[in-house]
């Protein structure tokens, strides 16, 4: 039995970050993990594995799509899907090591096992009761499914059998267009198989941008994703080497079927708390599973914290990232923080989504007044250079006083042009803050600009 200033259970993005920044603020930490490795869902399962395939893949569609026309003649690669998987493994197996070295380097103690807090200030990993003076539970989450729908990780997968399927399957269909499925989706569609998307609601990435959300379902179906949107699953049926999918459309509750060598069941996930024992301490859980935490990531049992997946809000490594330093400062008697305001959010299909703050949506909802300030990457010279002038990238301002509100962007680079909207947002400033910022040439990110433009004179290249 040791003692801790403080114990994390999971070491996902939330757990280990928590962890490294307890160590850094001079506390004795150790962090609980039951998996073989370290890293959480986002290592082993989910962003990293994900994003292999993703890139992976990509350069198939680029071969068979862009080359010729960059004068890039000769045959198109093949598909060995037994070696992407290895790279595959090698991409998590770099990144699992490296948190290994980290918890090495700055002295935190790995304690293998499922944990359990058998009491406030005492956490048990088998048969060791350790003392923490304080506890952050970083459990994370797992897939959800539906009613009528049976996974068994063979024909009828999540996320996580979808990551390492025996072969490329024919024909897959997915339920749910939300980021996962759509992300994995445009894997195997790039691979060549025959991709049919399932969804309940009438557009897909649900709270997106509506222009985001139009644009972006157009792109998916030119790379050959079919669409049958407003259908509501009934269930599923495993055979032998195929699955069935039953669904009623909506707008007349006709029942229509689905056969497929593989079923994605992408419906979202769950914060995943089992066997900790909240219930015996009497910590509070919502009615949707999220472990109840207060402004400062404290359970209402005092000494204990919880982070990431498990609690509330957008189920984002980064968000879970940013509560892990927070928790840790809170801990160590600093003041932690965290902008639930300016929480990116983004799709790593081709080209990219992203997005941060209010949707227009939402603005219009809490009734306050603002612009719209547009820009098509089809203005864009470096985007057009690489065939990727489809997308735009849209900044809201607020009418009054041009702070800026919101951005969302579909084309190249997203996924990392938005921060730098995102860093404006959290210094509080205006489109034309943006807008007077010298950006390089040629660059995406002139779009980004040329859409602060727009908030105010005009952009100059549309
Ligand atoms: P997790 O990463 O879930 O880690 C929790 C850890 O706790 C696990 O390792 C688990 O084994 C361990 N654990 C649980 N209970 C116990 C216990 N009792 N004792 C010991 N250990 C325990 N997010 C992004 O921001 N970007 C992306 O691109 C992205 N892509 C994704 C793709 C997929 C396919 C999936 C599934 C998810 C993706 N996510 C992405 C979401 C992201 O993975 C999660 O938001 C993130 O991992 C949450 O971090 P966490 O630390 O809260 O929990």
């Amino acid at each position: 039995m040791s003692s801790y200033d403080v114990i994390v259970i999971g070491s996902g993005p939330g757990g280990y970050v928590a962890a490294i920044r307890c160590a850094q603020l001079g506390l004795s930490v150790a962090c609980v993990e039951g998996r073989e490795t370290l890293g959480g869902t986002c290592l082993n399962v989910g962003c990293i594995p994900s994003k292999a395939l993703l890139h992976a893949s990509h350069m198939l569609h680029e071969a068979e799509h862009n080359f010729a026309d960059m004068g890039l003649k000769g045959k198109s690669p093949s598909v060995d899907w037994k070696q992407m998987l290895a790279y595959k493994d090698s991409t998590i197996e770099t990144n699992t090591k490296g948190i290994e070295f980290l918890f090495k380097k700055n002295k935190i103690d790995w304690l293998k096992g499922w944990g359990s807090i058998p009491e406030a200030g005492k956490v048990k990993v088998g048969d060791d009761v350790h003392d923490a003076k304080n506890i952050i539970i970083a459990t994370g989450s797992e897939p959800s499914s539906l009613p009528g729908v049976e996974v068994d990780e063979k024909t009828v997968v999540t996320s996580t059998g979808a990551l390492e399927l025996g072969k490329v399957p024919r024909t897959m269909v997915v339920i749910g267009a939300g980021v996962i499925g759509l992300e994995l989706g445009s894997v195997y569609a790039r691979l060549g198989t025959e991709v049919t998307v399932i969804e309940y609601l009438d557009a897909i990435t649900p709270g997106m941008d509506p222009e985001v959300q139009k644009t972006f379902q157009r792109m998916l179906k030119k790379q050959g994703l079919k669409f049958i949107m407003g259908a509501a699953v009934q269930g599923t049926e495993a055979l032998k080497t195929k699955a069935k999918v039953t669904y009623k459309l909506r707008k007349d509750d006709s029942e229509e079927t689905l056969d497929a060598d593989v079923v994605l069941v992408a419906t979202g996930r769950k914060p995943y708390h089992d066997g900790l024992g909240l219930d015996a301490l009497g910590i509070e859980v919502s009615k949707r599973g999220q472990i109840a935490v207060n402004d400062h990531w404290e359970t209402s049992v005092k000494g204990i914290y919880a982070i990431g997946d498990a609690i509330d809000g957008p189920m984002l490594a980064h968000k879970a990232e940013d509560e892990g330093m927070a928790a840790a400062a809170t801990i160590a008697g600093q003041h932690g923080h965290v902008n639930y305001g300016v929480i990116p959010g983004v799709i790593y299909t081709h080209p990219e989504v992203a997005n941060v703050g209010e949707t227009e949506a939402t603005l219009k909802e809490a009734g306050r007044a603002y612009k719209v300030g547009k820009f098509s990457f089809m203005g864009n010279a470096r985007a057009k250079a690489v065939h990727a002038g489809d997308g735009f990238v849209k900044i809201l301002a607020d009418k009054e006083t041009d702070r800026i509100l919101g951005c969302h962007i579909i084309g190249p680079g997203a996924g990392d042009l938005i921060h730098e909207v995102c860093v404006a947002m959290e210094f509080g400033a205006s489109a034309e803050d943006l807008a007077m910022t010298c950006h390089a040439h040629p660059t995406y990110s002139e779009a980004v600009r040329e859409a602060a433009l727009a908030c105010g004179d005009g952009a100059i290249h549309m």
